[in-house]
């Protein structure tokens, strides 16, 4: 099922996501609903936060991207980076190398918006898998990129956090009123509800 992704405004993209303590039914369905509602939408990556659950719960796909390559090294091991895609992780651990290197990036919560953002080249990762299992690997390029970003969303962080303080200034007048739209359609859905209710 295609979710409705929160946008920028909204006070879930903001909240630090719970542990999955449990792999069930419900955690299976929403991951599914999230890959599918990040490739409907073009996106590299999706947090739950996007789709209105503050869990650590993340999806990643980065095997449509051509122009900017990513590398991945599993279980000791260099691998293509896009046979091992999606992904699906859960209660992520990261750890950023020292080196770091500025990128554009978007984000599905913030339409039309990019910017440059400093981030490490590559990390180290581990998280759960859908199945239980834990994976860990390195990444470097794009896919430590869009790692960082969604880790940021799992703990409410947003990438306009992260741009130098002129980009964020220029930027000012659209995030207003994106966060303006954003909160007027949030009124009018509680509306709609409460009126639905009586
Ligand atoms: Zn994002």
């Amino acid at each position: 099922m295609n979710l409705p992704i929160r946008q920028y405004g909204d006070p879930i993209l903001r909240v630090k996501g719970k542990r999955v303590d449990k792999i069930d039914n419900r955690i299976r369905e929403l991951a599914a609903n999230m890959l599918e509602t990040m490739h409907a939408a073009n996106g590299v990556g999706l947090a739950a936060q996007q789709v209105g659950e503050a869990l650590q719960l993340t999806v990643i796909d980065i095997s449509e991207v051509e122009d900017r390559p990513s590398t991945m090294r599993l279980n000791g091991k260099d691998v293509d980076p896009t046979a091992e895609m999606p992904l699906v992780l859960i209660n992520p651990q990261i750890t950023p190398h020292n080196e770091t290197s500025a990128g554009t990036e978007g984000c599905l919560s913030f339409p039309e918006i990019t910017g440059e953002i400093e981030r490490a080249e590559s990390i180290a990762l581990a998280a759960q898998t859908l199945e239980g299992d834990t994976i860990q690997f390195e990444a470097g390029g794009l896919l430590a990129r869009a790692i960082q970003h969604e880790i940021d969303h799992l703990n409410g962080i947003l990438f306009i956090d992260r741009m130098n303080s002129a980009a964020k200034a220029s930027l000012a007048s659209r995030l207003k009123r994106l966060q303006k739209e954003t909160q007027r359609g949030i009124k009018h859905r509680a509306a709609v509800a409460s009126d639905a209710a009586l």
